[in-house]
C-alpha cells in the first residue's frame, strides 16, 4: 500500500463549517427570508457539497449555481431541492439540465419557447440595468405572449452596485415595474445577493435572498448592518530556512535584495495554488506570532519570505489567509494586497490546496 500524505503535510485550505452555518443564520435572519444559497463555482472555491451539507439545517428553500456540471454534482451528492441555474443556458442544454432536475433562469425568447415544451420549472431573468443576462425590464412585452404557454414559477434581477442605495433603488422599481407588466405574478420573486441584505433596513419585501460571499466569510463593508464570521483559512508549511547575507537577491528576476543579514523562510505555496503572483513583495504571512513579509516573486510552487524577525524552522505552520494567535488577515485584506477583489480571491485557490474541513462548536 503506497502512503499517501496528510492534509496538512504541504498547503490547505481550512473551512471553517460551523462559521459558514452561523452566517447563513444571521442573514436569513436579518433578511426575514428563506436563503437560496449561491454555491456556484464550487461554493466560491470552498467546496459546494460541505457548504450544502452544512446549510441544510437552514432548509434553504433551494441553490444557485453557474453551470448545469454544478448543479449535476449537488444531484449527485443527494440533493433533493430546487437548484436554480444563473447563466442563461443555451437550448442544447436543456436536455441535461432536465435529466437534473434543474431549474434554468431563462430570458432569451428562444430560449423560453423551448424549455416551456419541457413543462418544468424556470424562472424569468429580469435585466434592470447590469445588461449581462435576462430580458430588459422595459421589454418583458417582448416575452408576456411567451409565458402563457408555461408561467414562470419565479423572477429575479441582480443588482450591479449593491451597496449603493440610490442605484438599489432605481433596479427596485424597475424589477417592479417589470414584474407589474407580466401577465401573472410569478410565485417567487429574489433579487438580493449578499451585500444587499447588508444593506437592508428592514426585512426583505420579496420571497427568497441569495447570499454568496457573505456565507464564506467576506462582508460588502461600507455601512453593513450584519458581519459575517470568518470561514476560510490558507496555511502553508515552511519546508526550509536559510540564512542569506546583505546584498544577496531572493527569487525569480531578482527584485528583492537584502539589506543586512536576513533568514530567509520557504514556504510550500505558490501561485499554482492560488497564492497569487501578485502578492510578490506586497503579501504578508502570519508567522510563529510575526507578520512577515513576502521577500521576492511568488513562485509556482514556493514563497519566500522574509523571516528573520521569527526563530521558525522547517515543518512550522504559516497562516496566509486567516487568524492566528490575535492577528488576523482577512480574505479582504489579502485581496486588496494584490489588487484582486475578494471572489477572485476565493475562486481562485486551486485544486492543489487541499480541503479541510472543521466544524467549530
Ligand atoms: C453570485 C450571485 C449572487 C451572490 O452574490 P454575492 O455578492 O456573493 O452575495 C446572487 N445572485 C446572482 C445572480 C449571482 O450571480
Amino acid at each position: 500500500m503506497t502512503e499517501q500524505p496528510s492534509d496538512t503535510s504541504r498547503a490547505w485550505v481550512e473551512i471553517d463549517l460551523g462559521a459558514l452555518r452561523r452566517n447563513g443564520a444571521a442573514i436569513a435572519r436579518h433578511a426575514g427570508a428563506p436563503l437560496l444559497p449561491m454555491v456556484k463555482a464550487d461554493a466560491y472555491g470552498l467546496g459546494a457539497v460541505a457548504a450544502v451539507r452544512a446549510l441544510e439545517p437552514h432548509e434553504p428553500w433551494g441553490y444557485g449555481v453557474a453551470t448545469v456540471d454544478e448543479g449535476r454534482a449537488l444531484r449527485d451528492a443527494g440533493s433533493t431541492r430546487p437548484i436554480l441555474v444563473f447563466t442563461p443556458l443555451l437550448p442544447a442544454d436543456f436536455r441535461a439540465a432536465h435529466a437534473a432536475r434543474l431549474t434554468p433562469v431563462l430570458g432569451d425568447p428562444t430560449a423560453i419557447a423551448r424549455w416551456s415544451e419541457t413543462g418544468a420549472p424556470w424562472h424569468l431573468g429580469i435585466d434592470t440595468g447590469m445588461a449581462r443576462a435576462g430580458v430588459r425590464w422595459d421589454r418583458v412585452g417582448d416575452v408576456a405572449s411567451l409565458l402563457a404557454a408555461l408561467p414562470p414559477e419565479g423572477a429575479c434581477t441582480h443588482f450591479h452596485s449593491a451597496t449603493d442605495a440610490a442605484s438599489v433603488r432605481q433596479q427596485r422599481e424597475r424589477f417592479a415595474t417589470a414584474v407589474a407588466a407580466l401577465p401573472i405574478r410569478p410565485r417567487i420573486l429574489h433579487a438580493e445577493n449578499g451585500a444587499a441584505v447588508e444593506h437592508l433596513e428592514e426585512r426583505s419585501a420579496l420571497d427568497l435572498v441569495r447570499p454568496g460571499i457573505f456565507l464564506y466569510g467576506v462582508s460588502s463593508g461600507h455601512g453593513a448592518r450584519i458581519a459575517p464570521e470568518p470561514v476560510v483559512n490558507v496555511h502553508a508549511r515552511v519546508v526550509e530556512v536559510r540564512g542569506i547575507a546583505a546584498g544577496d537577491i531572493v527569487s525569480y528576476d531578482a527584485t528583492w535584495r537584502a539589506e543586512g543579514p536576513r533568514r530567509i523562510a520557504t514556504l510550500a505555496i505558490g501561485y499554482a495554488d492560488g497564492y497569487r503572483r501578485a502578492l510578490s513583495n506586497r503579501g504578508v504571512v502570519l508567522l510563529n506570532g510575526v507578520r512577515a513579509r513576502v521577500a521576492g516573486l511568488v513562485t509556482m510552487d514556493m514563497t519566500m519570505v522574509d523571516a528573520t524577525e521569527t526563530d521558525c524552522a522547517p515543518g512550522d505552520v504559516a497562516t496566509l489567509v486567516g487568524n492566528a494567535g490575535d492577528d488576523t488577515l482577512t480574505v479582504a485584506d489579502v485581496a486588496e494586497r494584490a489588487q484582486l477583489s475578494p471572489y477572485e480571491l476565493l475562486t481562485g485557490l486551486r485544486a492543489r490546496l487541499r480541503r479541510v474541513y472543521r466544524e467549530a462548536a
